[in-house]
């Protein structure tokens, strides 16, 4: 019978993990965290899934969020200007945001009331070879750390080699959110961007708000502030960035009420966008697979990370079930089949960090054109699709005559 041995159990690890266990292949889990410690510890990101990642997650049976509490179906744009721009879309499929201290483990209680297998342990790259013994494929979900390095980077797909963005990611309390609630995206040029939306937490549904801050910019000094150290400057700090450079956001805050949920509700720091090879044959001769973070590594902005690696779980896991080895061939077949979606992921916001003149052209027709942006809003869920808009300004152009033309 085969056997896969996966390490990792944030979102790749175990939506692969549940899949596979469906379908009855035989799965292992390893992980260096319990599930306890996922969820006393710091906040890790603040993730978004969107229609593809809820459809996957309707199929495992792990949908436990109801959408009125996690869900919405809207986007607001906002960029500060004289004048500014703002536009809003719509999509039919609604995105959720549910805290990963939450998510995490209750899949992994899924996984395990449903007979699986996890073992806690951190593992280097001998404990891999050796367990590259016991199973017919090793699938490494182990985020950005360190054994990711194995993978070798691809430098044709990794233009960066640091983050482009120094971010804050925290819970909030104390803002209103809009009517219809959902996803605010906010830029002041040459400052950075702040992404707002209402996340499921510990303590029932708050604001998360994400600062994307250009490096050496005004608002880096959000990321490098310890919230410890003072709290009340802290909140205060975040409030007077609000203020002064994302104001759509700043007119919802309550008076008296803004503030960090808690200590551990904050995350600091950035992301070096990083594509790395798909796969690695071990010195048994078999073979370890790279997904999620470990492959393909994006800044938070466009909200891409988990869903690709979702994705890409469901890739490997379709292929593990299809294929007769867990070969090379095997691995080749996984590369291509989610190469599209994976590099449209990290494409595409490479692309948005740097905002070229043709995606102003797009923003523009979204201004002026509701049914242009609504395309782009329900096309943020599928980043092949966005890529094949946005890759050229002959695209975007293509894009938007084909819509005006309807
Ligand atoms: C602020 C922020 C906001 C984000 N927002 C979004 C968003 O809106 N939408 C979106 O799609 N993505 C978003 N992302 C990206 C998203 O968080 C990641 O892409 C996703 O969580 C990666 O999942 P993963 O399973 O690959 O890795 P991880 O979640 O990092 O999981 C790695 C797992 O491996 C374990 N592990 C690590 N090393 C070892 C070892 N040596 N031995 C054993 N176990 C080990 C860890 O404990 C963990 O269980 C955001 C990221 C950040 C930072």
């Amino acid at each position: 019978m085969t056997s896969i041995g996966i390490v990792g159990t944030g979102v790749a690890g175990l939506h692969l993990a549940l899949m596979l266990q469906q379908h009855h292949v035989s799965v292992t889990m390893y992980t260096d965290r319990t599930p306890d410690q996922v969820a006393s510890g710091r906040l890790p990101n603040t993730v978004m899934h969107h229609y593809g990642t809820r459809e996957r997650e309707r199929e495992l049976g792990v949908d436990h969020w109801p959408l009125a509490d996690a869900g919405w179906w809207t986007r607001y744009h906002s960029v500060l200007g004289n004048p500014g721009i703002d536009y809003r879309g719509n999509f039919d499929d609604a995105s959720t945001a549910v805290d990963y201290r939450l998510y995490l483990p209750r899949l992994e209680q899924d996984f395990c009331a449903r007979g699986g297998e996890v073992q806690v342990g951190r593992i280097d790259l001998a404990g891999l070879e050796a367990l590259s013994g016991r199973h017919d494929l090793i699938v490494v979900a182990t985020g950005r750390g360190p054994l990711a390095e194995m993978f070798g980077r691809r430098e044709d797909l990794s233009p960066h080699t640091a983050p482009q963005r120094i971010c804050l990611a925290g819970l909030f309390t104390g803002v209103d959110r809009p009517a219809p609630e959902g996803v605010s995206i906010n830029v002041s040029r040459g400052v950075g961007e702040l992404i707002e939306f209402p996340i499921v937490s510990a303590q029932g549904k708050v604001t998360g708000l994400l600062f994307e801050a250009m490096p050496g910019g005004v608002l880096e000094v959000l990321a490098r502030t310890k919230y410890d150290e003072d709290p009340g400057t802290f909140d205060k700090l975040v409030l007077g960035a609000l203020e002064q450079h994302f104001p759509r956001v700043f007119a919802r805050v309550r008076a008296g009420e803004f503030g960090l949920l808690g200590p551990t509700d904050l995350l600091q720091g950035g992301v070096t966008p990083t594509v790395r090879n798909d796969y690695v044959q071990l010195g048994s001769g078999r073979f370890a697979l790279a997904i999620g973070d470990c492959h393909a590594a994006v800044d938070p902005v466009m909200g891409q990370g988990a869903n690709a690696a979702s994705y890409s779980a469901f890739v490997a896991g379709r292929a593990i079930l299809e294929d007769v080895a867990l070969d090379e061939m095997f691995c080749q077949r996984v590369a291509a089949q989610r190469a599209e979606v994976v590099q449209g992921a990290t494409q595409v916001t490479n692309m948005y960090l740097e905002f070229p003149e043709h995606l102003r052209t797009l923003q523009a027709a979204c201004v002026r054109n509701q049914t242009v942006s609504d395309a782009v809003a329900a096309a943020f869920a599928s980043p092949d699709k966005l890529w094949r808009i946005v890759k050229t300004p002959e695209r975007v152009d293509a894009f938007i005559r084909r819509i005006e033309q309807l």
